[in-house]
Protein backbone atom coordinates (compact mmCIF):
# COMPACT_ATOMS: atom_id res chain seq x y z
CA UNK A 1 0.00 0.00 0.00
CA UNK A 2 1.46 3.52 -0.54
CA UNK A 3 0.01 6.08 1.36
CA UNK A 4 0.97 8.69 -1.06
CA UNK A 5 -0.59 7.56 -3.93
CA UNK A 6 -3.65 5.22 -2.13
CA UNK A 7 -2.66 2.17 -4.25
CA UNK A 8 -2.42 -1.35 -3.26
CA UNK A 9 -0.16 -3.42 -5.39
CA UNK A 10 0.24 -7.21 -5.49
CA UNK A 11 2.51 -8.47 -2.31
CA UNK A 12 3.00 -11.73 -5.27
CA UNK A 13 6.31 -11.95 -6.82
CA UNK A 14 5.71 -10.01 -10.34
CA UNK A 15 5.12 -11.93 -13.46
CA UNK A 16 6.79 -10.79 -15.93
CA UNK A 17 4.37 -9.88 -19.31
CA UNK A 18 5.44 -9.66 -23.58
CA UNK A 19 6.51 -5.94 -24.51
CA UNK A 20 3.21 -4.15 -25.04
CA UNK A 21 3.91 -3.26 -28.57
CA UNK A 22 5.02 -6.49 -30.05
CA UNK A 23 2.13 -7.87 -31.98
CA UNK A 24 0.98 -10.81 -30.23
CA UNK A 25 -2.66 -12.72 -30.42
CA UNK A 26 -3.41 -14.74 -26.96
CA UNK A 27 -3.42 -18.11 -29.21
CA UNK A 28 0.21 -17.15 -30.32
CA UNK A 29 0.99 -16.27 -26.65
CA UNK A 30 -0.98 -19.37 -25.17
CA UNK A 31 0.77 -21.75 -27.72
CA UNK A 32 4.68 -20.37 -27.08
CA UNK A 33 3.96 -21.32 -23.72
CA UNK A 34 2.98 -25.10 -23.94
CA UNK A 35 5.92 -27.71 -23.94
CA UNK A 36 7.37 -29.36 -26.80
CA UNK A 37 5.81 -32.11 -27.35
CA UNK A 38 2.85 -31.00 -26.08
CA UNK A 39 0.83 -32.20 -22.90
CA UNK A 40 -0.27 -36.12 -23.57
CA UNK A 41 -3.25 -35.05 -21.63
CA UNK A 42 -6.11 -33.63 -23.36
CA UNK A 43 -6.45 -29.73 -23.51
CA UNK A 44 -10.63 -30.22 -23.07
CA UNK A 45 -13.08 -32.74 -22.29
CA UNK A 46 -16.63 -33.26 -22.94
CA UNK A 47 -18.46 -33.85 -19.18
CA UNK A 48 -21.41 -36.00 -20.92
CA UNK A 49 -19.82 -37.99 -23.47
CA UNK A 50 -15.69 -38.41 -22.34
CA UNK A 51 -14.64 -36.60 -26.01
CA UNK A 52 -11.12 -35.07 -25.66
CA UNK A 53 -10.00 -32.57 -27.95
CA UNK A 54 -6.04 -32.65 -27.59
CA UNK A 55 -3.67 -29.60 -27.18
CA UNK A 56 -2.29 -30.47 -30.84
CA UNK A 57 -6.11 -31.17 -32.38
CA UNK A 58 -7.25 -27.58 -30.75
CA UNK A 59 -4.46 -25.44 -32.48
CA UNK A 60 -4.66 -27.70 -35.75
CA UNK A 61 -8.26 -26.91 -36.31
CA UNK A 62 -8.60 -23.79 -34.66
CA UNK A 63 -5.94 -22.48 -37.67
CA UNK A 64 -7.95 -24.93 -39.98
CA UNK A 65 -11.25 -23.08 -39.33
CA UNK A 66 -9.12 -19.77 -39.17
CA UNK A 67 -7.88 -20.21 -42.34
CA UNK A 68 -11.93 -21.29 -44.15
CA UNK A 69 -13.11 -17.84 -42.33
CA UNK A 70 -10.64 -15.59 -43.63
CA UNK A 71 -10.92 -17.03 -46.73
CA UNK A 72 -14.57 -16.57 -46.34
CA UNK A 73 -13.74 -12.71 -46.16
CA UNK A 74 -13.74 -12.48 -41.68
CA UNK A 75 -11.27 -9.70 -40.84
CA UNK A 76 -9.43 -8.58 -38.04
CA UNK A 77 -11.59 -5.82 -35.82
CA UNK A 78 -14.94 -8.04 -37.02
CA UNK A 79 -17.04 -8.60 -34.50
CA UNK A 80 -18.66 -12.71 -34.15
CA UNK A 81 -21.64 -13.00 -32.45
CA UNK A 82 -21.37 -16.10 -30.73
CA UNK A 83 -24.49 -18.45 -29.58
CA UNK A 84 -23.97 -21.54 -28.61
CA UNK A 85 -24.34 -24.18 -25.70
CA UNK A 86 -20.97 -25.23 -24.62
CA UNK A 87 -18.84 -28.18 -26.23
CA UNK A 88 -15.69 -28.60 -27.59
CA UNK A 89 -16.25 -26.93 -30.58
CA UNK A 90 -16.35 -23.67 -28.52
CA UNK A 91 -12.87 -23.26 -27.66
CA UNK A 92 -11.99 -24.02 -31.37
CA UNK A 93 -14.13 -20.94 -32.79
CA UNK A 94 -12.50 -18.79 -29.82
CA UNK A 95 -8.90 -20.04 -31.02
CA UNK A 96 -9.47 -19.44 -34.60
CA UNK A 97 -11.61 -15.99 -34.19
CA UNK A 98 -8.61 -14.70 -31.85
CA UNK A 99 -5.76 -16.03 -34.00
CA UNK A 100 -7.46 -13.58 -36.96
CA UNK A 101 -8.13 -10.04 -34.49
CA UNK A 102 -11.67 -10.62 -35.03
CA UNK A 103 -13.72 -10.28 -31.98
CA UNK A 104 -15.23 -13.01 -29.69
CA UNK A 105 -18.78 -11.74 -28.42
CA UNK A 106 -20.36 -14.64 -26.60
CA UNK A 107 -23.61 -14.68 -25.91
CA UNK A 108 -26.32 -16.75 -23.73
CA UNK A 109 -28.05 -18.96 -25.65
CA UNK A 110 -31.43 -19.35 -23.50
CA UNK A 111 -31.65 -14.87 -24.13
CA UNK A 112 -34.96 -14.71 -26.42
CA UNK A 113 -35.07 -13.27 -29.90
CA UNK A 114 -35.55 -9.45 -28.65
CA UNK A 115 -32.51 -9.50 -26.47
CA UNK A 116 -30.07 -11.18 -28.98
CA UNK A 117 -30.77 -8.60 -31.41
CA UNK A 118 -30.38 -5.86 -29.16
CA UNK A 119 -26.72 -7.33 -27.70
CA UNK A 120 -26.06 -8.07 -31.56
CA UNK A 121 -26.56 -4.75 -32.55
CA UNK A 122 -24.77 -3.19 -29.67
CA UNK A 123 -21.59 -5.00 -30.16
CA UNK A 124 -21.64 -4.21 -34.07
CA UNK A 125 -21.87 -7.92 -34.75
CA UNK A 126 -21.24 -8.72 -38.61
CA UNK A 127 -21.55 -11.98 -38.54
CA UNK A 128 -23.08 -15.05 -36.34
CA UNK A 129 -21.88 -18.35 -35.00
CA UNK A 130 -24.97 -20.70 -33.51
CA UNK A 131 -26.08 -24.09 -33.99
CA UNK A 132 -29.30 -24.74 -35.88
CA UNK A 133 -31.11 -24.31 -32.59
CA UNK A 134 -29.98 -21.20 -31.46
CA UNK A 135 -29.90 -20.12 -34.79
CA UNK A 136 -33.84 -18.71 -35.14
CA UNK A 137 -33.11 -16.12 -32.19
CA UNK A 138 -30.74 -14.60 -34.59
CA UNK A 139 -31.68 -11.04 -36.87
CA UNK A 140 -32.48 -12.59 -40.60
CA UNK A 141 -29.79 -9.86 -41.31
CA UNK A 142 -26.59 -11.04 -39.64
CA UNK A 143 -25.27 -13.56 -41.68
CA UNK A 144 -24.46 -16.94 -39.70
CA UNK A 145 -21.97 -19.84 -39.53
CA UNK A 146 -24.12 -23.45 -37.84
CA UNK A 147 -21.42 -25.14 -35.61
CA UNK A 148 -23.42 -28.13 -36.76
CA UNK A 149 -22.98 -28.14 -40.31
CA UNK A 150 -21.38 -29.85 -42.21
CA UNK A 151 -19.60 -27.11 -43.69
CA UNK A 152 -18.47 -26.14 -40.54
CA UNK A 153 -16.83 -29.41 -39.67
CA UNK A 154 -15.08 -29.73 -42.92
CA UNK A 155 -13.36 -26.46 -41.96
CA UNK A 156 -11.86 -27.38 -39.62
CA UNK A 157 -10.32 -30.47 -40.89
CA UNK A 158 -7.44 -29.35 -43.24
CA UNK A 159 -5.14 -26.35 -43.24
CA UNK A 160 -3.65 -27.21 -46.62
CA UNK A 161 -5.45 -24.70 -48.87
CA UNK A 162 -4.18 -21.98 -51.26
CA UNK A 163 -4.54 -18.28 -50.78
CA UNK A 164 -4.21 -16.30 -47.11
CA UNK A 165 -3.10 -17.66 -44.08
CA UNK A 166 -3.81 -16.82 -40.69
CA UNK A 167 -0.21 -16.63 -39.38
CA UNK A 168 -0.31 -13.91 -41.92
CA UNK A 169 -2.42 -11.65 -39.65
CA UNK A 170 -0.74 -9.25 -37.49
CA UNK A 171 -2.76 -9.59 -33.96
CA UNK A 172 -1.45 -6.29 -31.77
CA UNK A 173 -2.34 -7.21 -27.97
CA UNK A 174 -4.18 -3.57 -27.61
CA UNK A 175 -6.66 -4.65 -30.33
CA UNK A 176 -10.20 -5.89 -28.84
CA UNK A 177 -10.08 -9.36 -28.21
CA UNK A 178 -13.74 -10.26 -26.83
CA UNK A 179 -16.69 -8.18 -25.79
CA UNK A 180 -18.68 -9.41 -22.92
CA UNK A 181 -21.99 -7.63 -22.15
CA UNK A 182 -22.57 -6.20 -18.43
CA UNK A 183 -24.31 -3.50 -16.62
CA UNK A 184 -22.07 -2.64 -14.79
CA UNK A 185 -22.05 0.21 -12.20
CA UNK A 186 -25.00 2.13 -14.30
CA UNK A 187 -28.35 0.29 -14.90
CA UNK A 188 -28.30 -1.02 -18.90
CA UNK A 189 -26.48 -3.81 -20.06
CA UNK A 190 -23.40 -2.52 -22.44
CA UNK A 191 -20.81 -4.06 -24.94
CA UNK A 192 -17.38 -4.37 -22.50
CA UNK A 193 -14.21 -4.71 -25.04
CA UNK A 194 -11.48 -6.46 -23.83
CA UNK A 195 -7.65 -6.64 -25.42
CA UNK A 196 -5.42 -9.62 -26.13
CA UNK A 197 -3.06 -8.23 -23.74
CA UNK A 198 -5.60 -8.36 -20.64
CA UNK A 199 -5.99 -12.14 -21.31
CA UNK A 200 -2.30 -13.02 -22.14
CA UNK A 201 -1.70 -10.93 -18.30
CA UNK A 202 -4.58 -13.02 -16.95
CA UNK A 203 -3.21 -16.46 -18.10
CA UNK A 204 0.43 -15.05 -16.92
CA UNK A 205 -0.83 -14.44 -13.26
CA UNK A 206 -2.96 -17.61 -13.38
CA UNK A 207 -0.24 -19.51 -14.19
CA UNK A 208 1.75 -18.02 -11.54
CA UNK A 209 -0.84 -18.45 -8.71
CA UNK A 210 -2.41 -21.85 -9.49
CA UNK A 211 0.14 -23.56 -10.23
CA UNK A 212 -0.43 -26.76 -12.14
CA UNK A 213 -1.19 -30.22 -9.83
CA UNK A 214 1.29 -32.34 -11.54
CA UNK A 215 -0.41 -35.56 -12.89
CA UNK A 216 -3.83 -34.16 -11.66
CA UNK A 217 -4.62 -31.35 -14.38
CA UNK A 218 -8.42 -31.78 -14.98
CA UNK A 219 -10.22 -29.00 -13.81
CA UNK A 220 -13.71 -28.86 -13.99
CA UNK A 221 -15.21 -25.36 -15.88
CA UNK A 222 -18.73 -25.07 -13.80
CA UNK A 223 -19.27 -21.69 -15.56
CA UNK A 224 -20.80 -21.39 -18.83
CA UNK A 225 -18.81 -20.71 -21.63
CA UNK A 226 -20.70 -17.37 -22.79
CA UNK A 227 -19.82 -15.80 -19.28
CA UNK A 228 -16.53 -13.76 -18.57
CA UNK A 229 -15.74 -16.06 -16.13
CA UNK A 230 -15.99 -19.07 -18.42
CA UNK A 231 -14.85 -17.06 -21.34
CA UNK A 232 -11.63 -16.45 -19.42
CA UNK A 233 -11.43 -19.91 -18.03
CA UNK A 234 -11.42 -21.39 -21.46
CA UNK A 235 -8.73 -19.47 -22.64
CA UNK A 236 -6.23 -19.78 -19.38
CA UNK A 237 -6.86 -23.38 -19.18
CA UNK A 238 -5.22 -23.55 -22.28
CA UNK A 239 -2.12 -21.19 -21.18
CA UNK A 240 -1.72 -23.06 -17.95
CA UNK A 241 -1.55 -26.54 -19.93
CA UNK A 242 -4.72 -27.96 -18.06
CA UNK A 243 -7.46 -30.40 -19.30
CA UNK A 244 -10.56 -28.21 -18.89
CA UNK A 245 -13.63 -30.33 -18.55
CA UNK A 246 -16.55 -28.86 -19.72
CA UNK A 247 -20.14 -28.99 -18.55
CA UNK A 248 -22.32 -29.30 -21.49
CA UNK A 249 -26.01 -29.07 -21.67
CA UNK A 250 -26.78 -32.62 -20.74
CA UNK A 251 -24.58 -32.25 -17.36
CA UNK A 252 -26.23 -28.60 -16.56
CA UNK A 253 -29.81 -30.05 -17.00
CA UNK A 254 -29.31 -31.85 -14.28
CA UNK A 255 -28.13 -28.82 -11.82
CA UNK A 256 -25.45 -29.01 -9.28
CA UNK A 257 -26.02 -32.97 -9.09
CA UNK A 258 -25.09 -33.19 -12.38
CA UNK A 259 -22.05 -31.05 -12.09
CA UNK A 260 -21.20 -32.83 -9.04
CA UNK A 261 -21.12 -35.97 -10.63
CA UNK A 262 -19.54 -35.13 -13.28
CA UNK A 263 -16.58 -33.98 -11.13
CA UNK A 264 -16.28 -37.34 -8.99
CA UNK A 265 -16.69 -39.37 -12.80
CA UNK A 266 -13.61 -37.13 -13.99
CA UNK A 267 -11.87 -36.90 -10.83
CA UNK A 268 -11.38 -33.18 -10.97
CA UNK A 269 -8.56 -31.93 -9.41
CA UNK A 270 -9.66 -28.51 -9.89
CA UNK A 271 -12.78 -26.97 -10.11
CA UNK A 272 -14.41 -23.31 -11.01
CA UNK A 273 -17.75 -22.20 -9.58
CA UNK A 274 -19.58 -19.48 -8.98
CA UNK A 275 -21.12 -19.61 -5.25
CA UNK A 276 -24.30 -21.44 -5.11
CA UNK A 277 -22.20 -24.80 -7.08
CA UNK A 278 -20.04 -24.40 -3.87
CA UNK A 279 -22.59 -24.46 -1.53
CA UNK A 280 -24.61 -26.92 -3.11
CA UNK A 281 -21.50 -29.34 -3.13
CA UNK A 282 -20.63 -28.26 0.47
CA UNK A 283 -24.20 -29.27 1.52
CA UNK A 284 -24.61 -32.36 -0.61
CA UNK A 285 -23.86 -35.50 2.01
CA UNK A 286 -23.61 -37.69 -1.02
CA UNK A 287 -21.18 -35.90 -3.53
CA UNK A 288 -17.89 -37.87 -3.27
CA UNK A 289 -14.65 -36.15 -4.55
CA UNK A 290 -11.51 -37.47 -3.43
CA UNK A 291 -9.46 -36.21 -6.41
CA UNK A 292 -10.42 -32.81 -5.52
CA UNK A 293 -7.14 -30.00 -4.64
CA UNK A 294 -8.63 -26.78 -5.27
CA UNK A 295 -11.97 -24.62 -5.78
CA UNK A 296 -11.93 -21.45 -7.72
CA UNK A 297 -14.74 -19.50 -6.45
CA UNK A 298 -15.56 -15.94 -7.51
CA UNK A 299 -18.37 -13.67 -9.13
CA UNK A 300 -20.30 -13.24 -6.24
CA UNK A 301 -19.96 -12.93 -2.88
CA UNK A 302 -19.53 -17.11 -0.74
CA UNK A 303 -20.90 -16.64 2.28
CA UNK A 304 -18.27 -17.21 5.33
CA UNK A 305 -21.01 -19.83 7.02
CA UNK A 306 -20.70 -21.66 3.45
CA UNK A 307 -16.82 -21.28 3.36
CA UNK A 308 -16.95 -22.97 6.90
CA UNK A 309 -19.80 -25.85 5.42
CA UNK A 310 -17.66 -26.43 3.01
CA UNK A 311 -13.92 -26.65 4.57
CA UNK A 312 -15.61 -29.01 7.45
CA UNK A 313 -16.65 -30.91 4.36
CA UNK A 314 -13.73 -30.68 2.30
CA UNK A 315 -10.82 -30.36 4.60
CA UNK A 316 -7.65 -30.66 2.45
CA UNK A 317 -9.43 -28.43 -0.33
CA UNK A 318 -7.67 -25.07 -1.11
CA UNK A 319 -11.03 -22.50 -1.50
CA UNK A 320 -9.52 -19.89 -3.89
CA UNK A 321 -11.81 -17.29 -3.51
CA UNK A 322 -11.87 -14.41 -6.68
CA UNK A 323 -13.19 -10.91 -6.72
CA UNK A 324 -13.69 -9.95 -10.05
CA UNK A 325 -15.68 -7.85 -13.04
CA UNK A 326 -16.33 -8.71 -16.57
CA UNK A 327 -15.37 -4.74 -16.98
CA UNK A 328 -12.13 -5.13 -14.97
CA UNK A 329 -10.93 -8.38 -17.05
CA UNK A 330 -11.58 -11.07 -14.85
CA UNK A 331 -10.34 -11.65 -11.73
CA UNK A 332 -8.86 -8.77 -10.33
CA UNK A 333 -8.15 -9.99 -6.52
CA UNK A 334 -7.29 -13.52 -5.54
CA UNK A 335 -6.67 -16.05 -2.72
CA UNK A 336 -3.92 -18.35 -3.61
CA UNK A 337 -3.76 -21.88 -2.35
CA UNK A 338 -1.00 -20.96 0.21
CA UNK A 339 -4.08 -17.70 1.80
CA UNK A 340 -7.12 -20.21 2.06
CA UNK A 341 -6.91 -19.18 5.75
CA UNK A 342 -8.44 -15.84 5.26
CA UNK A 343 -11.93 -17.07 5.12
CA UNK A 344 -14.23 -14.12 4.44
CA UNK A 345 -12.21 -12.65 2.27
CA UNK A 346 -12.74 -12.09 -2.16
CA UNK A 347 -9.03 -12.06 -2.39
CA UNK A 348 -5.81 -10.46 -2.91
CA UNK A 349 -4.38 -8.00 -5.50
CA UNK A 350 -2.99 -9.85 -8.76
CA UNK A 351 0.32 -9.58 -10.48
CA UNK A 352 -0.09 -6.51 -12.87
CA UNK A 353 -3.35 -5.30 -10.90
CA UNK A 354 -3.54 -2.03 -8.70
CA UNK A 355 -6.24 -1.63 -6.58
CA UNK A 356 -7.74 1.71 -4.84
CA UNK A 357 -10.28 2.08 -2.30
CA UNK A 358 -12.00 5.49 -2.21
CA UNK A 359 -14.34 7.85 -0.76
CA UNK A 360 -18.23 7.15 -3.00
CA UNK A 361 -18.81 10.67 -2.54
CA UNK A 362 -15.10 12.77 -3.18
CA UNK A 363 -13.06 10.03 -4.94
CA UNK A 364 -10.83 11.08 -2.06
CA UNK A 365 -8.22 7.52 -1.72
CA UNK A 366 -8.78 5.74 1.12
CA UNK A 367 -6.11 3.84 3.47
CA UNK A 368 -5.72 0.86 4.43
CA UNK A 369 -9.19 -0.93 6.88
CA UNK A 370 -11.73 1.80 5.65
CA UNK A 371 -14.77 1.33 3.66
CA UNK A 372 -15.01 2.34 0.09
CA UNK A 373 -15.47 2.26 -3.83
CA UNK A 374 -12.77 -0.33 -5.26
CA UNK A 375 -11.29 1.08 -8.35
CA UNK A 376 -9.03 -1.04 -10.39
CA UNK A 377 -6.47 -0.75 -13.27
CA UNK A 378 -4.17 -2.86 -15.00
CA UNK A 379 -3.67 -4.66 -18.54
CA UNK A 380 -6.88 -6.73 -17.81
CA UNK A 381 -9.50 -3.87 -17.50
CA UNK A 382 -11.70 -3.32 -20.29
CA UNK A 383 -10.84 -0.52 -23.13
CA UNK A 384 -14.33 1.19 -22.45
CA UNK A 385 -18.21 0.13 -23.69
CA UNK A 386 -18.88 0.19 -27.50
CA UNK A 387 -20.35 3.24 -28.76
CA UNK A 388 -21.28 4.66 -25.13
CA UNK A 389 -19.27 7.71 -24.18
CA UNK A 390 -21.60 8.68 -21.39
CA UNK A 391 -21.07 4.86 -19.61
CA UNK A 392 -17.59 4.80 -20.06
CA UNK A 393 -17.25 8.76 -18.16
CA UNK A 394 -19.38 7.30 -15.73
CA UNK A 395 -17.05 4.10 -15.53
CA UNK A 396 -13.68 5.53 -15.59
CA UNK A 397 -12.01 8.15 -13.86
CA UNK A 398 -9.39 10.81 -15.48
CA UNK A 399 -6.46 8.56 -14.69
CA UNK A 400 -8.22 5.57 -16.13
CA UNK A 401 -9.48 3.62 -12.59
CA UNK A 402 -12.20 1.48 -13.43
CA UNK A 403 -14.92 2.28 -10.57
CA UNK A 404 -16.36 -1.16 -9.62
CA UNK A 405 -19.36 0.16 -8.02
CA UNK A 406 -18.66 -2.17 -4.73
CA UNK A 407 -18.34 -1.27 -1.32
CA UNK A 408 -15.20 -2.62 0.10
CA UNK A 409 -11.95 -2.17 2.46
CA UNK A 410 -8.53 -3.54 2.38
CA UNK A 411 -7.24 -5.25 5.66
CA UNK A 412 -3.46 -4.78 7.18
CA UNK A 413 -2.28 -8.27 5.01
CA UNK A 414 -3.91 -6.66 1.66
CA UNK A 415 -7.05 -9.13 1.63
CA UNK A 416 -9.88 -7.56 0.59
CA UNK A 417 -13.07 -7.58 1.99
CA UNK A 418 -16.67 -6.64 -0.31
CA UNK A 419 -19.37 -5.19 1.91
CA UNK A 420 -21.85 -4.42 -0.49
CA UNK A 421 -22.58 -3.00 -3.90
CA UNK A 422 -22.88 0.73 -3.58
CA UNK A 423 -24.65 -0.18 -7.20
CA UNK A 424 -27.79 -1.43 -5.07
CA UNK A 425 -27.90 0.35 -1.93
CA UNK A 426 -31.27 0.30 -0.20
CA UNK A 427 -31.83 3.79 1.82
CA UNK A 428 -33.54 3.21 5.19
CA UNK A 429 -34.39 7.44 6.45
CA UNK A 430 -31.45 8.13 4.66
CA UNK A 431 -29.25 5.52 6.67
CA UNK A 432 -27.41 3.11 4.01
CA UNK A 433 -28.68 -0.44 4.10
CA UNK A 434 -26.18 -3.14 2.25
CA UNK A 435 -28.49 -5.88 1.05
CA UNK A 436 -25.53 -8.39 0.84
CA UNK A 437 -24.96 -8.17 4.65
CA UNK A 438 -28.16 -8.77 5.42
CA UNK A 439 -28.33 -11.61 2.88
CA UNK A 440 -25.23 -13.00 4.53
CA UNK A 441 -26.82 -12.80 8.11
CA UNK A 442 -29.64 -14.67 6.55
CA UNK A 443 -27.74 -17.63 5.15
CA UNK A 444 -26.15 -17.93 8.52
CA UNK A 445 -29.68 -19.22 9.72
CA UNK A 446 -29.51 -23.25 9.27
CA UNK A 447 -33.36 -23.16 8.24
CA UNK A 448 -32.53 -20.75 5.42
CA UNK A 449 -31.06 -22.30 1.48
CA UNK A 450 -30.94 -18.89 0.16
CA UNK A 451 -32.03 -15.36 0.79
CA UNK A 452 -32.21 -11.88 -1.35
CA UNK A 453 -33.10 -8.62 0.67
CA UNK A 454 -34.42 -5.91 -1.44
CA UNK A 455 -35.64 -2.38 -0.60
CA UNK A 456 -39.31 -1.86 -0.81
CA UNK A 457 -41.17 1.97 -1.42
CA UNK A 458 -41.95 2.80 1.98
CA UNK A 459 -43.80 6.56 2.55
CA UNK A 460 -41.98 7.09 5.89
CA UNK A 461 -38.55 5.64 5.53
CA UNK A 462 -37.90 6.10 1.89
CA UNK A 463 -36.94 2.39 1.39
CA UNK A 464 -37.47 -0.60 3.70
CA UNK A 465 -35.50 -3.60 3.48
CA UNK A 466 -37.57 -6.64 2.65
CA UNK A 467 -35.64 -10.30 2.43
CA UNK A 468 -37.22 -12.87 0.39
CA UNK A 469 -36.11 -16.33 1.72
CA UNK A 470 -36.33 -19.90 0.09
CA UNK A 471 -37.12 -22.12 3.18
CA UNK A 472 -35.09 -25.62 3.78
CA UNK A 473 -37.76 -28.71 2.42
CA UNK A 474 -40.18 -29.12 5.68
CA UNK A 475 -39.05 -25.66 7.78
CA UNK A 476 -41.44 -24.02 10.08
CA UNK A 477 -39.20 -21.47 10.24
CA UNK A 478 -41.75 -18.19 10.62
CA UNK A 479 -41.47 -14.56 9.52
CA UNK A 480 -41.00 -13.82 13.08
CA UNK A 481 -38.39 -16.12 13.59
CA UNK A 482 -36.61 -14.85 10.65
CA UNK A 483 -36.87 -10.94 11.22
CA UNK A 484 -35.73 -11.54 15.05
CA UNK A 485 -32.51 -13.63 14.14
CA UNK A 486 -31.60 -10.76 11.70
CA UNK A 487 -32.64 -8.04 14.24
CA UNK A 488 -30.19 -9.31 16.98
CA UNK A 489 -27.19 -9.00 14.17
CA UNK A 490 -27.75 -5.63 12.62
CA UNK A 491 -28.25 -1.86 13.80
CA UNK A 492 -31.48 -1.44 14.14
CA UNK A 493 -31.79 0.66 10.96
CA UNK A 494 -30.65 -2.00 9.12
CA UNK A 495 -33.78 -4.60 10.36
CA UNK A 496 -35.41 -6.91 7.82
CA UNK A 497 -39.05 -5.38 7.73
CA UNK A 498 -41.14 -7.95 6.04
CA UNK A 499 -40.07 -11.60 4.88
CA UNK A 500 -41.58 -13.23 2.05
CA UNK A 501 -41.33 -17.12 1.65
CA UNK A 502 -40.55 -18.38 -1.84
CA UNK A 503 -39.61 -21.09 -3.98
CA UNK A 504 -36.47 -20.05 -4.85
CA UNK A 505 -34.50 -16.51 -5.86
CA UNK A 506 -33.81 -15.57 -9.47
CA UNK A 507 -30.24 -15.74 -9.93
CA UNK A 508 -28.01 -15.39 -13.22
CA UNK A 509 -26.32 -18.41 -14.80
CA UNK A 510 -23.00 -17.26 -13.16
CA UNK A 511 -25.12 -16.89 -9.87
CA UNK A 512 -25.50 -13.77 -9.18
CA UNK A 513 -29.06 -12.90 -8.01
CA UNK A 514 -31.23 -11.07 -10.79
CA UNK A 515 -32.25 -7.91 -8.18
CA UNK A 516 -34.25 -6.21 -11.00
CA UNK A 517 -36.53 -9.54 -11.13
CA UNK A 518 -37.04 -9.81 -7.35
CA UNK A 519 -39.70 -7.28 -7.74
CA UNK A 520 -41.78 -10.00 -9.58
CA UNK A 521 -42.29 -11.28 -6.33
CA UNK A 522 -43.36 -8.92 -4.36
CA UNK A 523 -47.55 -7.99 -4.25
CA UNK A 524 -47.81 -4.35 -4.26
CA UNK A 525 -48.99 -3.31 -0.81
CA UNK A 526 -47.77 -6.54 1.02
CA UNK A 527 -45.77 -4.34 3.02
CA UNK A 528 -47.73 -2.68 6.26
CA UNK A 529 -44.97 -1.40 8.37
P1 LIG B 1 -19.70 -9.58 -13.28
O1 LIG B 1 -19.32 -8.43 -14.14
O2 LIG B 1 -20.97 -10.24 -13.73
O3 LIG B 1 -18.58 -10.53 -13.10
O4 LIG B 1 -20.03 -8.99 -11.87
C1 LIG B 1 -19.06 -8.29 -11.17
C2 LIG B 1 -19.55 -7.99 -9.80
O5 LIG B 1 -19.78 -9.20 -9.06
C3 LIG B 1 -18.58 -7.24 -8.96
O6 LIG B 1 -18.61 -5.86 -9.25
C4 LIG B 1 -19.06 -7.56 -7.57
O7 LIG B 1 -20.19 -6.76 -7.23
C5 LIG B 1 -19.49 -8.99 -7.70
N1 LIG B 1 -18.43 -9.91 -7.26
C6 LIG B 1 -17.56 -10.57 -8.00
N2 LIG B 1 -16.76 -11.35 -7.26
C7 LIG B 1 -17.10 -11.16 -5.98
C8 LIG B 1 -16.63 -11.66 -4.72
N3 LIG B 1 -15.66 -12.56 -4.62
N4 LIG B 1 -17.23 -11.22 -3.60
C9 LIG B 1 -18.23 -10.32 -3.68
N5 LIG B 1 -18.72 -9.82 -4.82
C10 LIG B 1 -18.17 -10.22 -5.97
Amino acid sequence: YSTATGTFRSLRPAVPLPPPDAPLSFPAFAASLLPSPPPAHPAFLDAATGEPLSFPALLSRARALAGALLRRGLARGDVAFVLAPAGLDVPILYFALLSLGAVVCPANPALTAAEVAHLAALSGASVAFAVSRTAAKLPPALPAVLLDSDEFRASLQSEDHPGAKPAAVVVRQSDTAAIQFSSGTTGRVKAATLPHRGFIAMAAGARALLRPLPGRERTLLTAPLFHSMGFAVVLTGVARGQTTVVVTEAVARAGVKGVAAAAERWAVAEMTAAPPVVMAVAKDANCRLPALERVICGGAPLPVSAAETFRRRFPGVDLCMGYGSTEGGGISLMIGPEECARVGSAGRVNENVEVKVVDPATGEPLSVGQKGELLVRGPAVMSGYVGDEEANAATFDSEGWLKTGDLCYIDQDGFLFVVDRLKELIKYKGYQVPPAELELVLQSLPEVVEAAVMPYPHEEAGQIPIALVVRQPGSKVTEAQVMDHVAKRVAPYKKIRKVLFVDSIPKSPAGKILRRQLTNYVQLGAVSR
